[in-house]
């Protein structure tokens, strides 16, 4: 049986994508057959599209770091056909076949069952992004950080994982402050629960002291870089900062005077690699803590071929919210 996919092939060091028809019969190997219903376009996967980093290892390989759908088959015991699943991360367009396709092949361990009333849209309209903001957050509140504490920081709230971490943190009663470059979408930012918007620019340059005045009982970071180091260096007493991102630097060149004279917090936050324990509180969280109103007021959604028209706004920062691939569109 053939369905539509999209395919990266690579020629003298160049990536490039196309919409083919591909046979099921050349999918990789795994014990669950899905009939994807979506995927989603994330920062990981402008990345892979346009070759900046290396996270395609194999090709010629399916894109597309996410998906969710319906089990069409099933030799693992977790899963059975008709089961709504999601899967975010794991092999998926690095060394497996990925989610902009209309059939995958993976393995049930990397699979969650989509919980509580969550449609298989909303936990694309999620993705990625949505589920690492929610990682962000349990960190957060693992490293003790409450909304009576005082202001939490997000960066880059415009994007993907920001976007969703302001809708979170507003809706547990935290008084959220968004970092963005791009104020002209203000209204979006406070309509999604931001109290108050701040210029990245306050954050982005490096500077000379290496601690600065408290301001947030909570930061999470997207950015990297000097924005991260200076998040970390404004982060109240016993504050935590959860670093998902590099959207600015992947260098961290700071001082560790915030964590032993303020007991500051940094917790990593990967959502590739996640355990299925963590993976399974972040969306059972996620399907209680998130407006799903707020949430739909951040999608934009294309169908499979669009994509190759759109991935290149990502990097350049010009996307705002999150991007649904309907792969049957
Ligand atoms: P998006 O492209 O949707 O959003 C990124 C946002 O970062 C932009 O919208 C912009 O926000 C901000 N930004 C861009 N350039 C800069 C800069 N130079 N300095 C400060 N801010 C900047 O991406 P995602 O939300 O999908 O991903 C965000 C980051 O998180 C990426 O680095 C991605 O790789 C990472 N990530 C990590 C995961 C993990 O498992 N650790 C999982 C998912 C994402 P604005 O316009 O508001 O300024």
């Amino acid at each position: 049986m053939k369905f539509k996919a999209l395919l990266s092939s690579k020629t003298n060091d160049r990536v490039s994508t196309e919409l083919v028809d591909f046979d099921e019969a050349d999918l990789m190997d795994g014990d669950v057959l899905v009939q994807v219903d979506y995927s989603t376009l994330n920062y990981k996967d402008a990345l892979a599209l346009t070759n900046e980093r290396p996270v395609i290892q194999k090709f010629p390989l399916i894109p597309g770091i996410d998906l969710s759908g319906v089990v069409v088959e099933s030799s693992n015991a977790g899963f059975k056909a008709g089961d709504r699943v999601v899967l975010n991360g794991w092999d998926l367009s690095m060394g497996h076949h990925g989610g902009l396709a209309q059939r995958a092949r993976v393995r049930g361990e990397w699979l969650n069952k989509i919980p509580g009333n969550l449609t298989t849209r909303d936990a694309m309209a999620i993705g990625t992004a949505g589920y690492t903001a929610m990682l962000c957050v349990l960190a957060l509140e693992d490293a003790g950080v409450t909304s009576e504490k005082g202001d939490v920081l997000v960066t880059g709230a415009n994007g993907g994982v920001g976007s969703i971490a302001v809708a979170i943190l507003s809706k547990l009663g935290y008084r959220v402050v968004a970092a963005t470059g791009r104020p002209e979408h203000s209204a979006y930012l406070h309509s999604l629960g931001a109290a108050e918007i701040i210029d990245r620019a306050e954050l982005s340059e490096p500077r000379k002291k290496p601690i600065s005045a408290e301001r947030w009982a909570g930061v999470v970071d997207v950015a990297g870089g000097p924005t991260l180091v200076n998040a970390l260096a404004e982060t109240r007493y016993r504050g935590a900062v959860a670093a998902c991102g590099l959207a600015q630097s992947d260098a961290l060149h700071g001082s560790v005077l915030p964590f032993i004279l303020r007991n500051v917090t940094l917790a990593g936050v990967d959502s590739v690699n996640a355990p299925q324990d963590v993976r399974q509180r972040a969306w059972d969280r996620l399907a209680t803590d998130l407006d799903p109103q707020k949430l739909e007021s951040t999608v934009q959604q294309i169908g499979l071929a669009e994509v190759l028209e759109v991935y290149e706004q990502i990097i350049p920062g010009k996307v705002r919210g999150r991007i649904v691939v309907d792969v049957n569109a």
